[in-house]
């Protein structure tokens, strides 16, 4: 399957990463919107969170323990940080990898655009 994602986690498109496992794999944005902006990725293909099966939730779990993690690691925690997931065309999505959107580093708005 031709998705820009996938070869980013396996490695085959180099990225900046930032944490990896057996199930997840993170990685700075090559736009950043945030002085920290990190994507935390499925190595599971999904495209997009409306295919999130009950049998998946371990693994959606886990990817926000570590983006507590990075948050912690990172030493954003305690100013804050905002977790974003865009879905479908009006969500605003362009990449059809499930992917977490890890924002930090500046005030974020609200409501979001
Ligand atoms: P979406 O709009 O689908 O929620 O977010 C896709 C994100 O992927 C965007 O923030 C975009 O900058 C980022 N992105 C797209 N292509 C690449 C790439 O090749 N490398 C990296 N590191 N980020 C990418
Ligand atoms: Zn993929």
């Amino acid at each position: 399957m031709d998705c820009i994602f996938c070869k980013i986690a396996k490695g085959q498109i180099p990225s900046k990463k930032v944490y990896e496992d057996d199930l997840i794999y993170a990685f700075h944005d090559i736009a950043p919107q945030a002085p920290v902006h990190i994507l935390i990725i499925p190595k599971k293909h999904y495209s997009t969170i409306l295919e999130i099966e009950n049998d998946d939730k371990e693994l959606i779990g886990h990817i926000f323990f570590i983006a507590n993690k990075i948050a912690k690691d990172m030493g954003f925690n305690e100013k804050g940080f905002r977790i974003v997931v865009n879905c479908n065309r009006d969500g605003g999505q362009t990449v059809f990898h499930l992917h977490f959107h890890l924002l930090a580093g500046r005030m974020m708005h609200w409501p979001p655009g």
